[in-house]
């Protein structure tokens, strides 16, 4: 594979080295394809990258946008904490052997049973945002710690999720107050200002008004808050650069150096540490001219890894390897027979044969997680590329 030549399709910033040519080749020579290649070198590196940007913080990384159990493994070996929404995902840290302790359980919206099972397991931070929820926690008063979320809106994010969940400071007060009546330990205060967030200013005027309900809760005499937990959000660049997270946290934390210094603060990444760690690896089943374009269709699409094109409205750079570099205007489709399922509308690839490989970088967070098996293609499968030895493992 040394002298492939890679073409650049519109969407792709850079092209891919020998190595990863070579260990596309030899993956798909031994599973076929599609595949989804998760390297955990990757998580590591990402992991420490934002440690370091965070020096002050306790990542909990959010299981939801890769839901991996290697993924599990590589971070308990990096020490790291743990962020859950669902049974499930209990489970899944929980099959891992996860301390429960590196737990905090961040649904705002709960079944009685879905409490049951966090603490069942032994996690005891929970997150409400409203008063329906917090009246769910009297019954285990003697063991849960709770967060209140705080909603600050994000017309700029990918998913605001604070049209969904989190709570204005004025029902925050309300809460805490009420949960010092039903004797309910209120721990901190938590926000979650969107994902893929392209300017940390977001995250400071959140710390800020944070600061203020914190401060109003000493001046009623209500116990200090001794947490802050800052969400996730954090960026990665797909097809545009974003911010480096360095520069990105530095406002971030001078903003929370003015928080005091009794507060613990956390936070709950999920995108960035994930995004870079997996590309997808699909291959060409057929072809066909349309109206000047060869559309090409692959044997993965918006029903499958491509799924975050919907659910995620991200965009991710996507070559195709040829050893070809004259281009065409062309259309990649994924395999259903729905005419939503194109990946790429108009895109410059070179001529390709049939069992041609297209690969799309960047495919880590919302992608497999999202897929579906629609019209009964197979979910691309995942191969696992470096992970932690037993030995490794830091249960600390
Ligand atoms: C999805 C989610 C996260 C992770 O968000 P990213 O933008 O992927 O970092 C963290 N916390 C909660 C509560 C979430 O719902």
């Amino acid at each position: 594979m040394a002298n492939s030549a890679l073409d650049f399709s519109a969407f792709s910033p850079s092209a891919l080295s020998a190595e990863q040519l070579h260990l596309i080749d030899t993956t798909v020579a031994q599973f076929g394809a599609p595949l989804l290649l998760l390297d955990c070198d990757i998580v590591r590196e990402q992991y420490r990258t934002l440690a370091n940007a965070l020096p002050n913080v306790t990542l909990h990384f959010a299981l939801k946008p890769l839901p991996h159990e290697a993924i599990v493994r590589t971070l308990l070996a990096e020490a790291a904490s743990f962020d859950l929404a669902t049974s499930g995902e209990v489970e899944l840290v929980a099959s891992q052997g996860v301390p429960s302790e590196k737990t905090i359980h961040t649904h705002p919206i709960k079944r009685d049973k879905d409490i049951r099972d966090a603490l069942e397991y032994g996690c005891s931070v929970f997150v409400v945002d409203n008063l329906n929820e917090l009246d769910k926690f009297t019954a285990y008063k003697e063991q849960v710690e709770l967060l209140v979320r705080l909603s600050f809106r994000n017309a700029d994010a990918i998913a605001d999720l604070s049209k969904k969940f989190g709570c204005n400071r004025d029902m925050a007060i309300e809460i805490i107050s009420k949960a010092q009546q039903l004797g309910i330990h209120i721990k901190g205060l938590s926000f979650h200002v969107g994902s893929q967030t392209s300017s940390p200013q977001k995250y400071v005027d959140a710390i800020i008004a944070c600061k203020q309900v914190m401060e109003e809760v000493v001046d009623l005499g209500l116990p200090a808050l001794s947490t802050l937990d800052i969400g996730g959000g954090f960026p990665v660049s797909y097809t545009k650069q974003v911010m480096p997270i360095d520069e990105f946290c530095v406002p971030i934390n001078a903003a929370l150096a003015q928080l005091p210094e009794t507060v613990q603060i956390l936070a709950e990444p999920g995108r960035f540490i994930v995004a870079p760690a997996m590309m997808s690896v699909s291959s060409v089943m057929g072809q066909a001219m349309r109206e000047g374009k060869t559309w090409y269709y692959l044997d993965d699409g918006i029903y499958g890894s491509f799924s975050g094109q919907i659910f995620d409205e991200a965009s991710y750079p996507i070559v195709a390897i040829s050893n070809s570099n004259e281009c065409y205007p062309s259309v990649l489709a994924g395999p259903t027979c729905d005419s939503i399922d194109v990946v790429a509308e108009s895109i410059m690839l070179p001529k390709l044969n049939n069992g041609d490989l297209i690969v799309a970088r960047m495919m880590g967070a919302y992608t497999s997680a999202t897929a579906t098996d629609f019209n009964f293609f197979k979910r691309a499968q995942t191969v696992v590329l470096n992970e932690p030895s037993l030995a490794d493992r830091k249960l600390g």
